[in-house]
């Protein structure tokens, strides 16, 4: 039988860009609905792809690449990671991972993506999800927020995040991330520092909005983080501008696809709840959904391996909370020299076996 597939995409995001880009490489043609007047306006931001979280994928810019046609142009690569606790540090070398640049900025991998696509991308839309389930044969959810999925079915919860995060001005090593793993700056969380240049670089603080961690002074927080980062580097660091992000939500929806409404992105789960990664599943759940819809895969088959990565990384969120500074400070210097390197270099899963070990020991289903 044969019958006109019109496909609309809410969300002109990393996973509702990679969808469009997959569904014109099969001859479908599809409308985005984006609510904001540009593609990626908002605050410019720095992410990273980190290999070790990508199992078996090493290297995520050529896999997009050979594997389904997406062309990423990262900041740069990640050589080195260093890692501080209150008491110890360690520095990870090898090839770790990429650097790319999100939000208002021509170089953002959402505006790369649209420079890939000729789908019409409708602005300023206020379009609804039922509207468009009635002029639409299928509908992407892609709106980066999770709230919007609990609209519609059942979205499962685990955690919220508070996020503040700055650009500062100083000297770096473009290839050089470093994490701070300590309760002190980011309780159950992580502060990160994420180069954009040799004179610019951005430091954020995450941490998970749990009882208790409700009531710290957050200012206070972030002034105790951004000065042990002066204090890291041995440098004045001058803050540019700032952001703020609240209530962000990690969690994995019910059901990926509710008949021909697929959940694509953070929509879905993409976000991992170990470090709050959701780059690289955003952009492959886009892509299943629009083999999905061009009949060459299954939806929940296809991301399945995405919701059981999604639990391995709960169970790995879930250690990391049970560990005071202590047991951090044992766990970073563990990670100094060959230890480390093997680890983040090595072939093997680290989140299917870290999840493996931490599911049972920390009851995550
Ligand atoms: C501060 C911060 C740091 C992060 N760091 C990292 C990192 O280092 N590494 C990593 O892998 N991940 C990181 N993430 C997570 C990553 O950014 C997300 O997982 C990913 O961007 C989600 O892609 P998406 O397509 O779901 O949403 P987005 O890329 O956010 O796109 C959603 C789009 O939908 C639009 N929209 C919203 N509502 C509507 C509506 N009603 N109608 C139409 N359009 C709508 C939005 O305007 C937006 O353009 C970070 C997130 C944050 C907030």
């Amino acid at each position: 039988m044969v019958f006109l597939i019109k496909v609309a995409i809410m969300g002109a995001g990393l996973s509702g860009l990679a969808c469009a880009i997959t569904l014109e490489q099969n001859g479908i043609i599809p409308t985005i609905f984006e609510k904001r007047e540009v593609v990626g306006d908002r605050f410019v931001n720095l992410e990273i792809f980190l290999s070790i979280l990508t199992k078996p994928v090493t290297d995520v810019i050529s896999f997009f690449t050979e594997n389904y046609g997406i062309i990423i142009h990262p900041v740069s690569n990640i050589k080195n990671l260093h890692i501080y606790s209150e008491n110890e540090k360690s520095k990870i070398q090898g090839n770790l991972g990429f650097i790319s640049l999100r939000g208002r900025d021509s170089d953002s991998l959402e505006n790369q993506f649209s420079r890939q696509l000729k789908s019409k991308i409708i602005f300023n839309s206020k379009h609804t999800y039922e509207e468009l389930l009635q002029e639409y044969t299928h509908v992407i959810i892609a709106t980066g927020d999770a709230a919007y999925t609990s609209k519609i079915q059942v979205f499962n919860e685990s955690l919220t995040v508070s996020l503040r995060g700055a650009t500062i001005e100083g000297d770096f090593d473009k290839y050089s991330v470093c994490a701070w793993l300590n309760n002190k700056l980011a309780p159950k969380g992580y502060g990160y520092l994420i180069p954009l240049s040799e004179k610019e670089a951005q430091i954020v603080i995450g941490y998970p909005d749990y009882n208790g961690i409700k009531n710290i002074n957050e200012d206070q927080l972030w002034e105790n983080f951004y000065k042990e980062v002066c204090t890291s580097l041995e440098q004045d660091l001058r803050i540019t501008d700032q952001f703020k992000v609240k209530n962000y939500i990690i969690g994995l929806c019910n059901t990926p696809r509710i008949g021909n409404t697929f959940f694509v992105g953070n929509c879905f789960g993409s976000v991992m709840p170990f470090l709050g990664f959701g780059q690289f599943a955003s952009i492959l759940t886009g892509i299943y959904a629009a083999l999905d819809i061009c009949g060459k895969g299954n939806y929940e088959q296809l991301t399945h391996k995405l919701r059981e990565s999604y639990k391995n990384s709960l169970a790995l969120r879930r250690g990391i909370e049970l560990l005071d500074n202590k047991k951090l400070d044992l766990f970073v210097s563990g990670l100094e020299g060959k230890l480390g390197e093997r680890l983040f270099n090595s072939k093997y899963d680290f989140l299917r076996i870290g999840g493996a070990i931490l599911r049972p020991i920390t009851k995550t289903k």
